[in-house]
Order: C-alpha cells, then sequence, then structure tokens
C-alpha cells in the first residue's frame, strides 16, 4: 500500500509542471447520465452550447455516404475540404489548418508558439481551453482583469488591461469574439487597433465559435484582416451553429507560415472522414444556418423577457447562450435544476459562481427551463 501510494506521488512530480498546476477542462454532463441517474428518459442538456436544431440533414447524408470507406484512413490534407473553405472565405487553402475540432487548433497554436519561459495572455472570464492549452506546453497564465460589472459590456474583455499584459516573452494573445462563457464582444475598430498594437512577433488569436449568431452592425469578421497581419490566426468551428459538435471539426485561417508552423505538429488524421465530408456539405446549407439564427434570436428573447419579469439580471449576450444572476450559488442552482430534468452550466470555475450559463433551446425547451426556473426559485432550491 505505502509502496503503491510512493510510486503515485513520485509519477505526480515526474509529470510537467504545467500539467501538475493545470485544472482539467469539465464538460457538460451527458443527457443519458442524468436520465440514468434520475430514472427519467426526457432530460434535456443546455450546457454546452450545442445546435437545439441539430445537423443540417445534408450533413447526416454526407456522413452516411462515406461511412462504407471508414477502413480507409482519411485524407490527412483534407483537400476536398479545405478548397470548400478556401472558396467559402475566399482565401488560398495554403492559410487553412484543420482540427479535431478548434480546440485541436488551439492546442497546435499553443504548442508551436509557447513553452516554459513564454506567457500567453488572455482576459479573465475568457473560454477555459486557453489556460488549458498554455500550462500543458509549460508556459505562464497571464489572466488580464475584465471589464467591472457596471461597464456597458460587463464581465467582457477589457484590451487595454490586456496589452498592458504583453511583453517580450508574449507568444500567444487569445481574444474570444464573442466569448463564451460571458456572450460579451468586441466591435471592429477596438479589435483592429488592438492587433495592430500587438508586437509582430506574438501571435494573436481570434476565436470566432460563434460569429455565425452574432447581428451587431460593429461586429468584426476577423479573416478581412488576414493579408494585413502576418500574426493572426482566426479559428472556427463546426461545433456550434452548424451541429457538428460530435464530429469533432474546426479550422484556424492564418499566414502561409503560420498554417506551415501548425500543420508540422498536427496529428496527420486528426480530422476524420465523417467530419470533412459532412462539413462540406454543413457549408452548403446556408438554409439551416439561417434557422439556426433565427430560432436562437427568438430563444434569446424568450428567456431574457422572463429573466426581466423575474427580476433577474443577465449578461448582454450576442451568442447562442446568455449568463443569468439567479441570486443562489451556480452550482446550487445547477444540481436543483438537474432533479428537473434540466443540465444546465455552473461557471464557478470562471470566477462568475454567482452565474449559470444556458444555452438558448428550441421554444419548448425554453419554456421548460423558465418554468423550472421559476418552481426553484419560489422553493429555494
Ligand atoms: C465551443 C467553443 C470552441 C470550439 O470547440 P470545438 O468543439 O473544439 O470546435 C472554441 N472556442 C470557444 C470560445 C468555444 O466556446
Amino acid at each position: 500500500m505505502n509502496a503503491l501510494h510512493h510510486d503515485s506521488d513520485s509519477l505526480f512530480s515526474r509529470a510537467n509542471s504545467g500539467v501538475q498546476a493545470l485544472r482539467p477542462y469539465e464538460p457538460g454532463k451527458p443527457v443519458e447520465e442524468l436520465e440514468r441517474e434520475l430514472g427519467i428518459d426526457e432530460a434535456i442538456k443546455l450546457a454546452s452550447n450545442e445546435n437545439p436544431l441539430g445537423p443540417s440533414p445534408l450533413a447526416m447524408a454526407a456522413a452516411q455516404a462515406v461511412l462504407p470507406g471508414v477502413s480507409l484512413y482519411p485524407d490527412g490534407n483534407g483537400f476536398r475540404l479545405k478548397q470548400r473553405l478556401a472558396d467559402f472565405h475566399d482565401i488560398d487553402p495554403a492559410r487553412i489548418t484543420l482540427g479535431n475540432g478548434s480546440n485541436d487548433v488551439l492546442e497546435l497554436i499553443a504548442r508551436v508558439f509557447l513553452g516554459p519561459g513564454h506567457n500567453a495572455v488572455f482576459s479573465q472570464h475568457a473560454f477555459a481551453v486557453y489556460p488549458i492549452a498554455t500550462l500543458a506546453t509549460g508556459a505562464e497564465c497571464r489572466a488580464a482583469a475584465a471589464n467591472p460589472v457596471d461597464h456597458a459590456m460587463p464581465f467582457g474583455h477589457d484590451l487595454d488591461a490586456m496589452r498592458e499584459q504583453i511583453d517580450t516573452d508574449t507568444g500567444v494573445v487569445f481574444v474570444a469574439n464573442p466569448n463564451n462563457p460571458t456572450g460579451t464582444w468586441l466591435d471592429h475598430d477596438s479589435l483592429q487597433a488592438f492587433i495592430t498594437a500587438v508586437p509582430d512577433d506574438c501571435v494573436v488569436v481570434i476565436d470566432e465559435a460563434y460569429t455565425e449568431y452574432v447581428r451587431e452592425a460593429d461586429y468584426p469578421d476577423a479573416t478581412a484582416w488576414l493579408d494585413e497581419y502576418q500574426n493572426l490566426v482566426v479559428t472556427r468551428t463546426f461545433s456550434k451553429i452548424y451541429g457538428l459538435a460530435g464530429l469533432r471539426i474546426g479550422y484556424a485561417l492564418s499566414s502561409p507560415v503560420v498554417a506551415d508552423l501548425l500543420n508540422r505538429v498536427r496529428q496527420p488524421f486528426n480530422a476524420n472522414s465523417l467530419a470533412l465530408a459532412a462539413a462540406e456539405a454543413a457549408l452548403d446549407d446556408r438554409e439551416h444556418v439561417q434557422r439556426s439564427i433565427d430560432m436562437n434570436s427568438a430563444g434569446m428573447r424568450q428567456l431574457t423577457a422572463a429573466f426581466a419579469e423575474m427580476g433577474l439580471t443577465w449578461i448582454p449576450s450576442v451568442g447562442n447562450f446568455v449568463c443569468v444572476r439567479t441570486g443562489l450559488p451556480g452550482q446550487t442552482l445547477y444540481e436543483a435544476m438537474l432533479r428537473q430534468g434540466i443540465i444546465l452550466r455552473p461557471i464557478g470555475n470562471y470566477g462568475l459562481d454567482d452565474h449559470i450559463r444556458i444555452t438558448i433551446g428550441t421554444t419548448e425547451q425554453n419554456t421548460r427551463v423558465i418554468e423550472a426556473l421559476k418552481q426553484v426559485m419560489e422553493t429555494g432550491a
């Protein structure tokens, strides 16, 4: 027993120090797991910003069509999808890096541009993958204080504060626009001024996982700046509006030199055959994308109107999710909602313990959330 204990301690201390320090990503609870625990069969999950409409039927058909070919390795260069993306973005395919989700691409960026002695800068309350990817390389995390609660964009990125954290050892700056979990966003002029101010040898990542949902006139498409800034990397995903989270496919657009570096460390078959085919088809189904946008706008209005009626405040969000402040600790509310068969996302790990994040669902799902919230708040969890 003692020897065993001793061994596991010494193995832990052998791990690289960044890995020892990192806290693993906490995924949303799967629906089946809650149903098993409660012995029910109509639980809903609004915890991971997935598309409540599901994937495009065209994407499903495309994945099905390539299924007989899965005994062969996928195209390691993702030729067809890259061509399709090159058309879509009007960009040279040599600027595209495919990932097993955009998460994968974020890790590739960290692996190439970070290591012991380097640091990465991002905002407080920013997406949890940035510190994980950074620490895993042995680099230091520098979280800049976010906007205060009385700011027009409460809890959002403070670009001036981020700039102050950048020094000669900063390898990467991560910017989420809009950010998850806050749903806050950055306007065209402020973001471009920020990118211009970052040193040329420091990579700026603009993570646009939710870009398709944003309706604001001042919201920038960072891919338009790629010709101007060699150090700019824009990441996109098929996990959110395209409804392909389970297939794991995302990508980065960058200068050819950065794409070449990322592709050196990329696993040769990181994007699988089903995902490659489905993503291509999903990109073509603009109707499905539009339906998803419309459903999200209506759902956001439905939820926030109910919050207002209940006297609750929320963080203004342009994504497919919203963080509401209920007065109950997030973890307590999360557990009470689980007993109602509803999986939400507590965000204490983001330093927002008094909020809970709700993914916008279908009208019926949102109604269930609202009714359950009312019940939980009346009976005091
Ligand atoms: C969901 C999300 C991603 C993408 O995740 P993948 O499924 O790996 O593509 C990236 N950035 C943010 C901010 C997200 O919320």
